[in-house]
C-alpha cells in the first residue's frame, strides 16, 4: 500500500505569512505610536511654554500697573517717541522688565501700538531692540493684525526677531475704557532651547519605542523559527510516511514539546504505529502479513545469515467453519496465531500468516535440526491445546513442512520445498513435522 503524496498547494510559506501577520502590524503600530507620542510630547511642551509666557505677560502687566498707575501712551518728543505710563516717562525704565527677565529667563517687550518701545531683547552687540526713533522695530503684520487690531491674546511658536526664532506670547494693552488698543506686551523665549528639549525628549521616545519593537521582533522571530522548525520536522516525517518509509522517525524535539505541537507530534507517532500495523500486519491474527513476511525474508537473505523456512497448515480446518461457523474458524485462527507467536518469541525469527489457515515460520541463525526441534515443540503445544468456542472444547493440530536455505536456491523455491514437505506431512497422516 502506498499513500498518495500531497504536495504544497501554492508558493505561500507559513513562516513568511506568520511574519507578515506579526512583524508588519508591530512595525506599523510602532511607527504610529512614535508619531503620536512625538506629537503629544511636542504639543505638551509647547502648551507648557505658552502657559509660562502667558503668566509672565500677566505679571508684567500687574507690575507696571502697580508701579506706574495710569494708561500707556506714546508721545512724540525731541524727534523721537517717548513711552509714558500715566504721567511717568517709562521709556528708560528698564529695572522692572530686567528684574522680571532675570527671574523668568524670558524676554519681555512693551509695544506702543505696533512698535517695540521697551524691551529686554538685545542684538549681537548688546543694544536693546527698541525703536524709540520710530524706524523699523515693529511687530510682524500677522501679530499686529491678531493682537493690535483684533485685540486677541496670541501665542506663536515661530516668531522671528532680529533673525532669531522665538516662541512668543502677545497680549493687547487696552485703554481703560476698553475701546482702543494702545499697544502690546510681548513675552518671548528662544525657540532653540525648547526645540532641543522637545527633540531630545522625542528622540528618547523613539529610541525606547525602537528598542521595544526590536525586542518584540526578536521574540517573534525566535518563536516563528521554532514553530517553523517543528512544522518542517512534522512535514518531513509525513512525507516519509507518504513515501512508504514507515521506519522513519519524527525528530524527538517535536514530541518533547509540552504544547499542542508536541501533542500533534505524539499523535503522529501513534498514527505511524497504527499505519504500520495496518500495512504490515494481518487484521485477524495480528501476525505479519504475507507482504511484510516477504520483505523480511528478503532482508534476511540480504544479510547472508543461515535460516530455515517452514509452512504450517491447520489440519482439517474446514470442519471448524463448516460445523461451528466461520466465527469459530476465526477464533481457532487467532488462538493458533497466538501460540505460534509464543513459540517463535523464544527464538530468533518470526511467524506470519501466509494465507487462509497457513502460516510461515522463519528460523534465523538456525539449521534444519534446530528448526525441526522448534517446530516439534510448537506442534506439541498445539496438540495439547484446547480451544474453547461456544461452550465446546476443540482440539487443533497442525502439520509443518520445513526446508533450510542453501546456496543458489531462490526464496520461492525454498518455500516451495517447505510446501512439498507439508504436503508429505498431510499425506502421511497430519499433526507432524516433515523436513
Ligand atoms: P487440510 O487438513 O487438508 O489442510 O484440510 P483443511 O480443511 O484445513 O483444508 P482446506 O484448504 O480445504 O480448508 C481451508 C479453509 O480455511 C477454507 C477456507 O474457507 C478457510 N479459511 C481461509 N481463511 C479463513 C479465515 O480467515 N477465516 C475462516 N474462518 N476461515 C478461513
Ligand atoms: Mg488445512
Ligand atoms: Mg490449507
Amino acid at each position: 500500500m502506498k499513500l498518495a503524496r500531497v504536495t504544497k498547494k501554492g508558493n505561500r510559506s507559513f513562516y513568511i505569512e506568520f511574519l507578515m501577520m506579526t512583524l508588519v502590524p508591530l512595525i506599523v503600530c510602532g511607527i504610529v505610536m512614535i508619531m503620536v507620542c512625538s506629537n503629544s510630547v511636542r504639543n505638551g511642551m509647547t502648551v507648557e511654554a505658552e502657559e509660562d509666557l502667558k503668566n509672565v505677560a500677566l505679571a508684567v502687566r500687574m507690575a507696571f500697573d502697580e508701579a506706574y498707575p495710569g494708561e500707556f501712551k506714546a508721545v512724540a518728543e525731541n524727534g523721537g517717541i517717548a513711552l509714558y505710563k500715566g504721567e511717568t516717562l517709562i521709556s528708560d525704565k528698564y529695572d522692572l522688565i530686567d528684574g522680571i527677565e532675570q527671574k523668568s529667563r524670558l524676554e519681555i517687550s512693551i509695544f506702543s501700538m505696533d512698535t517695540r518701545m521697551l524691551t529686554t531683547l538685545k542684538d549681537k552687540s548688546g543694544t536693546r531692540l527698541t525703536d524709540i526713533s520710530m524706524e523699523t522695530r515693529v511687530a510682524s503684520d500677522r501679530i499686529v493684525q491678531d493682537v493690535y487690531h483684533d485685540h486677541k491674546s496670541m501665542f506663536y511658536d515661530n516668531v522671528s526677531i532680529d533673525g532669531v526664532e522665538y516662541y512668543a506670547y502677545y497680549e493687547p494693552v487696552m485703554s481703560d475704557d476698553g475701546s482702543t488698543c494702545l499697544g502690546m506686551i510681548g513675552v518671548a523665549k528662544p525657540a532653540t532651547e525648547l526645540k532641543s528639549r522637545i527633540n531630545s525628549s522625542v528622540n528618547r521616545n523613539i529610541i525606547v519605542m525602537l528598542l521595544a519593537i526590536l525586542i518584540t521582533s526578536f521574540f517573534i522571530l525566535r518563536f516563528a523559527n521554532s514553530l517553523v522548525t517543528v512544522v518542517k520536522h512534522m512535514l518531513d516525517f509525513m512525507k516519509n510516511l507518504a513515501d512508504n518509509k514507515l521506519d522513519s522517525k519524527l525528530n524527538p524535539s517535536v514530541v518533547q514539546r509540552e504544547d499542542e505541537l508536541g501533542e500533534m507530534g505524539r499523535n503522529l507517532n501513534s498514527l505511524q504505529i497504527a499505519l504500520r500495523r495496518l500495512i504490515e500486519r494481518d487484521v485477524l491474527t495480528g501476525l505479519f502479513n504475507r507482504r511484510s513476511a516477504e520483505k523480511k525474508i528478503d532482508a534476511i537473505e540480504d544479510s547472508g545469515v543461515r535460516y530455515c523456512v517452514a509452512i504450517g497448515d491447520i489440519d482439517h480446518f474446514k470442519k471448524f467453519n463448516d460445523t461451528f461457523g466461520h466465527e469459530c474458524g476465526d477464533v481457532v485462527l487467532r488462538e493458533v496465531a497466538h501460540l505460534l507467536n509464543d513459540g517463535m518469541n523464544k527464538r530468533e525469527g518470526f511467524v506470519a500468516r501466509w494465507g487462509g489457515e497457513e502460516f510461515l515460520l522463519v528460523f534465523v541463525n538456525a539449521g534444519i535440526d534446530e528448526a525441526y526441534d522448534g517446530l516439534m515443540l510448537i506442534r506439541q503445544a498445539l496438540h495439547d491445546k484446547e480451544v474453547e468456542y461456544d461452550g465446546h472444547i476443540h482440539k487443533v493440530t497442525m502439520t509443518f513442512g520445513a526446508a533450510e536455505k542453501t546456496d543458489g536456491v531462490a526464496i520461492n523455491h525454498l518455500i516451495r520445498a517447505a510446501d512439498d514437505k507439508l504436503y508429505e506431512g498431510k499425506q502421511g497422516g497430519r499433526d507432524r513435522v516433515i523436513i
